[in-house]
């Protein structure tokens, strides 16, 4: 392995004694996030005023930090580009793939899919007269069929941590002539994920999870090349106008990925994703990926070990896991509350799981020993029972 995870680790500003096992929902900050944003708000902000755009590159930084992405989901330089919520480009990307199939209206996606997705796509559907279909994720291969326009999955389920075969899925969606549109919320920053590799279509991904660009930070959008000049950005705002600074009334899209620009870019958020994604420029996605195996498979060794009251909710075969592991627990939202006490963090997803997530630029096996021992004593104690372990709070 050449990867130094225990380099990487030093580079996050972790509170002392804490195992952050929730980076799968809002990565922890980098050291130098938090620098580079108190110099970009002095340095630039406050004495550059206006002339930032041009002068400290604002303008620009949503391909410059978007082509840092593109190593790590497989994707080539000048493909991604930064901006809004991921919820705002899995419309995007969806509304463009159907657009690209004009005779077909079937969005196919799954159940295990996160429910924004879900609603994203509903909402469009009912726009633009298409139909969102939805069926269980072990059926999503037998049900492309010829009257699908756009595929829409998420690769790892964000409750049980699966798999999708990304490169099997988007083979067997071609052979029937549809797209695919692959969001990587789970997987950029925790898998080997690979899109040109797979001829994906479109995929969309979010930032602030294990890439570790801050709560909100921007999301991402790629398009297969063979389509950035074609699809049809359906949110066509100025900054994804060809020039924008000319006004002209009519739009015309900018050339590439950049008509997926919408609107004025976060540059403070942006500037602390720039600096969450120095940590990565010495990490091997294969290193990564075989390091996350590692714990998860310690994990839920540990754990079925130990606590026979949990269910194992992932799959068991990590080559169709993602880097999160999920068990069952009647009581799971106590338990793990009473987790988070003991300074174990992971979180709850409704109705029955607890949800933990390997980072392995954080996250060692050190980890997996005190969340294994944690969630044993307080099965056995039963430290769970509790009165104000059970009060949900608006944020689970
Ligand atoms: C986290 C997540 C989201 C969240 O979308 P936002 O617009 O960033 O709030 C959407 N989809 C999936 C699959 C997610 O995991």
């Amino acid at each position: 392995m050449m990867t130094d995870f225990s380099k990487t680790r030093q580079a996050f500003d972790l509170p002392d004694g804490v195992t952050y096992l929730d980076g799968n929902s809002l990565g922890p900050m980098p050291v130098g996030a938090a620098q580079r944003v108190a110099r970009m708000m002095t340095e630039e902000w406050s004495q550059m005023l206006i002339t930032g755009w041009n002068k400290a590159g604002w303008y620009t930084q949503p391909r410059r930090v978007a082509d840092r992405i593109a190593r790590l989901v497989g994707a080539g330089p000048g493909q991604v580009v930064m901006g809004d919520t991921l919820s705002i480009k899995v419309f995007q990307a969806v509304s463009a793939a159907r657009a690209l199939r004009p005779d077909r209206r079937v969005i196919l996606s799954d159940r295990g899919n996160f429910p924004s997705d879900l609603y994203v796509a509903q909402g469009l559907a009912r726009a633009v007269d298409a139909e969102l279909r939805v069926v269980e994720p072990e059926e999503v291969e037998a049900a492309i069929t010829k009257d699908i326009a756009v595929l829409m999955i998420t690769e790892v389920d964000y409750r049980t941590g699966r798999r999708h075969d990304m490169k099997a899925l988007t083979r067997k969606a071609h052979e029937m002539g549809a797209l695919t549109v692959w969001d990587l919320a789970h997987s950029a920053g925790a898998v080997d994920v690979a899109l040109l590799d797979a001829d994906a279509d479109f995929a969309v991904g979010c930032t602030y999870k294990y890439l570790n660009g801050g709560p909100g930070s921007p999301a991402f959008i790629w398009t297969h090349p063979r389509h950035a000049d074609a699809a049809q950005p359906i949110l066509q705002g100025w900054m994804g106008h060809r020039a924008p600074f000319d006004f002209d009334l009519a739009y015309q899209p900018a050339a590439g990925i950049e008509r997926m620009r919408v609107g004025t870019p976060p540059v403070i958020a942006l500037t602390a994703l720039d600096a969450a994604l120095d940590v990565w420029d010495d990490v091997s996605l294969t290193d990564l990926r075989a390091r996350s195996i590692e714990l998860t498979q310690a994990f839920i060794a540990g754990v079925e070990a130990n606590c026979p009251e949990v269910v194992l909710h992932s799959p068991r075969d990590p080559q169709q896991r993602g880097s999160q592991v999920g068990f069952r627990h009647p009581q799971a939202y106590a338990v793990m509350q009473a987790l988070i006490d003991q300074k174990i963090i992971g979180d709850f997803r409704a109705p029955d799981v607890l949800r933990f997530g390997f980072a392995p630029l954080y996250n060692g096996l050190d980890d997996v020993a005190r969340a294994v021992d944690g969630l044993t004593r307080i099965l056995r104690d039963r430290l769970w029972d509790r009165e104000d372990y059970m009060q949900r709070a608006d944020v689970t």
